[in-house]
């Protein structure tokens, strides 16, 4: 079993709330162990690049609450590459790194693994950071709770003025794969009709149930698109408007403002159990592993599993529910 005496933890791909509360836990768990911690800056360009820096407790200090990641995060193309990755690891290795904790989405664990297959002497934990909620082996991601309440917030909101002024709304919300924010927000907003990438909604099914609420005497509908739905909102809109006459029609998209703000308590905590997982992992000696929470308890799943099994399952059963439940 290999001993760890310092480990590097970055952030990277898609920035999520929770990622701070995680670098925390990660930090602070490490250091409380004896270990020595190195923050790495702009994700794995930061291990390129030789972009790292020694951190304590207070390194730390007031994040919690903030959204974003201290260590900034980014896409780096020249890790894909082996000679990126030679250099990623000369730069580990001379900073006495011999662990490594990843927070990020499918795309940083792919990397990681590739990576820790090549170097097999830097341990390496995964951490499931993604608004997208859509890792195997975690029923949860570090930034979707946040990230979906922010879109209920901002989706009640436009049900005001669309009540006001009987109007249909469609809203698109982030997920180029993943229906999930889509969902849980379309549920919580009593959306009259969710389109999700891994549904295929006829268009003359979406008209139907407008029309079917019209009929019955609604006077606003918020039609919720993920972003991942092929036809996209404003060619969706342009569609129902040859159709629907009895409503006017406004396309609203979400965009980046859904990836802002400060971390739920759900992901605080979830960010805190995680990176004090992860670090944990590390000094039991494992390696190649995402740490997730299945049940309420912390799961240890190995990153080429999580990585095959990748994929969102859409829970019909709660379409099935909110179908009925916006009549
Ligand atoms: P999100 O779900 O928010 O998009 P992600 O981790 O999937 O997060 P990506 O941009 O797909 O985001 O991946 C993050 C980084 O991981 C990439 O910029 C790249 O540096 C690295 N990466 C992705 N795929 C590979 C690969 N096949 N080999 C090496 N590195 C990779």
């Amino acid at each position: 079993m290999q001993k760890i005496s310092k480990i590097a933890v970055l952030t990277s791909g898609g920035d999520a709330p929770g990622m701070n509360p995680c670098i925390r836990a990660v930090v602070r768990t490490a250091i409380y162990n004896g270990l020595h911690v190195a923050g790495v800056r702009q994700g794995y360009q930061g291990l390129i690049d030789n972009n790292m820096y020694d951190m304590d407790p207070r390194s730390v200090s007031n994040i919690l609450n903030l959204g974003g990641t201290i260590l900034k995060t980014a896409r780096c193309l020249p890790f894909r590459t082996d000679e990126g990755m030679e250099t990623a690891y000369k730069n580990l290795k001379a900073n006495g790194i011999d662990g490594l904790v990843v927070i990020g989405g499918d795309g940083t664990f792919t990397g990681a693994l590739r990576f820790s297959k090549k170097y097999p002497d830097i341990s390496v934990i995964g951490v499931p950071g993604t608004i997208d909620n859509d890792l195997y082996g975690s029923t949860y991601t570090l930034g979707f709770d946040t990230a979906t309440n922010t879109v209920i917030e901002a989706i009640d909101k436009i049900r005001d003025t669309a009540d006001a002024h009987d109007r249909l709304f469609f809203i698109e919300v982030m997920g180029r794969d993943s229906g999930a924010i889509a969902l849980r927000a379309g549920i919580s907003c009593g959306a009259e009709a969710i389109l999700l990438p891994e549904r295929d909604t006829a268009i003359e099914h979406l008209i139907e149930n407008l029309k079917a609420g019209q009929y019955n005497k609604k006077s606003s509908s918020i039609v919720i698109v993920a972003e991942g739905d092929k036809r996209g909102a404003y060619d969706l809109a342009e569609e129902v408007r040859k159709q629907i006459k009895f409503y006017d029609i406004k396309v609203t998209i979400l965009g980046h403002l859904q990836r802002g703000g400060s971390p739920s308590a759900f992901d605080r905590i979830l960010g805190s159990r995680l990176g004090f997982a992860a670090v944990n992992a590390l000094i039991k000696g494992e390696t190649q592993k995402m740490v997730g929470l299945e049940a309420n308890h912390i799961k240890l799943t190995d990153l080429e599993e999580a990585l095959t099994q990748h994929q969102f399952k859409l829970e019909d059963d709660l379409m099935e529910m909110s179908d009925i439940l916006s009549i």
